[in-house]
C-alpha cells in the first residue's frame, strides 16, 4: 500500500469507521475485484473476493455497492453469490438493488436515437462484433488486439462517433480496453454524487477502482471520502492510496472487515 496524499491520516479514517453507524463501501468490478480477461464474460473475481463480499454484505454497519461500466445483471452473473450487494451498472444509469429490483434511468428519445445511430455506424464500419450495447452507451472493446490494430480501430470509431457527438448529447470516453460513446452526464462521478446525496454527510465513504472512469468518482470524493487506486502499476491519479491486486486488495478489505466487525458486535 502506498499513501499518495501527504496529509492523509488513514488511522483516523479507520477510527471513524470503527464508530460510524454505517460505512459506505463503493467498489468497481473489472480490474478491481476481477482481473481482466480477453473474453469479458469469463472475468470472474480474484480468489477470496466472493468470501469477502459475503462477509461485507452480512455486516449491518456497511452498505456495499458495486459501481461498474458493465450492465448490473452481468456483474451478478460473474459474482455468482447466494446474496448480492447493490449493483449500479452502466456507470450508474441502471441498478439492481440488493433485493433484486431493477431500476433504470430514462433516456430521452434523442439520446436513444443517437445511440442507435452510433450502432448503425459501427455495423457499417465493420467493428460491430467488438461492440457491447448497454442501456445508456455503446462500448467498443479491443482487448486482445495488437497495438497497430487498436490504433486503427480506435481512429475509425472516433472519426464516425465524433461526428455524432458534435450534433447530439453524447460523449466519448476511454476505458481500460476500449472506448465508449454514451449519454452525457452519466459517469461514475455522478453515481457517487447520487449516493452521497442519499446519506448523512458524516458517514465514512470508500471507493476502490482501477480505471480512468473511476477518476470521476475519486474527484467527487476528494475531501469527502477515501479513494483507492487498485492497480498493478502506478499511474497518475486523484486517489488517496494505491494498492496492488490481488494481495494488497485482499489484505485491505480483510482489515476493513475486522474494523467493521468489531463495531458490529
Ligand atoms: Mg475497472
Amino acid at each position: 500500500m502506498k499513501i499518495l496524499k501527504k496529509d492523509l491520516n488513514i488511522h483516523s479514517f479507520l477510527r471513524k469507521i470503527a464508530i460510524a453507524p454505517k460505512t459506505i463501501l463503493l467498489l468497481d468490478y473489472d480490474g478491481t475485484l476481477a482481473p481482466f480477461r480477453k473474453q469479458r464474460q469469463k472475468a470472474v473475481p480474484y480468489i477470496g473476493i466472493k468470501e469477502i463480499l459475503t462477509k461485507l454484505i452480512n455486516l449491518d454497519n456497511c452498505r456495499t455497492i458495486i459501481i461498474s461500466g458493465r450492465p448490473a445483471k452481468d456483474i451478478r452473473m460473474l459474482l455468482d453469490l447466494d446474496k448480492y450487494p447493490e449493483i449500479w451498472g452502466c456507470h450508474g444509469a441502471e441498478k439492481i438493488t440488493s433485493e433484486g429490483n431493477h431500476v433504470a434511468a430514462k433516456l430521452s428519445f434523442e439520446t436513444r436515437e443517437a445511440l442507435n445511430e452510433a450502432a448503425l455506424a459501427a455495423r457499417q464500419e465493420g467493428f460491430w462484433n467488438r461492440c457491447e450495447q448497454k442501456h445508456s452507451s455503446l462500448a467498443l472493446h479491443w482487448r486482445g488486439l495488437s497495438t497497430r490494430e487498436i490504433k486503427q480501430i480506435k481512429s475509425r470509431a472516433e472519426k464516425i462517433w465524433n461526428s455524432i457527438t458534435k450534433r447530439k448529447n453524447l460523449t466519448i470516453s476511454e476505458f481500460d480496453g476500449g472506448i465508449e460513446i454514451r449519454a452525457k452526464g452519466i459517469t461514475k462521478g455522478t453515481a457517487v454524487n447520487t449516493i452521497l446525496n442519499e446519506i448523512a454527510f458524516d458517514l465514512p465513504v470508500l471507493y476502490l477502482g482501477d480505471d480512468f472512469t473511476d477518476e470521476d468518482a475519486f474527484d467527487i470524493l476528494e475531501k469527502r471520502g477515501l479513494s483507492i487506486l487498485v492497480k498493478s502499476e502506478y499511474r497518475p491519479t486523484k486517489a488517496d492510496i494505491w494498492i496492488k491486486p490481488p494481495d494488497e486488495l485482499l489484505a485491505f478489505l480483510s482489515d476493513l472487515i475486522k474494523v467493521l466487525g468489531e463495531n458490529n458486535e
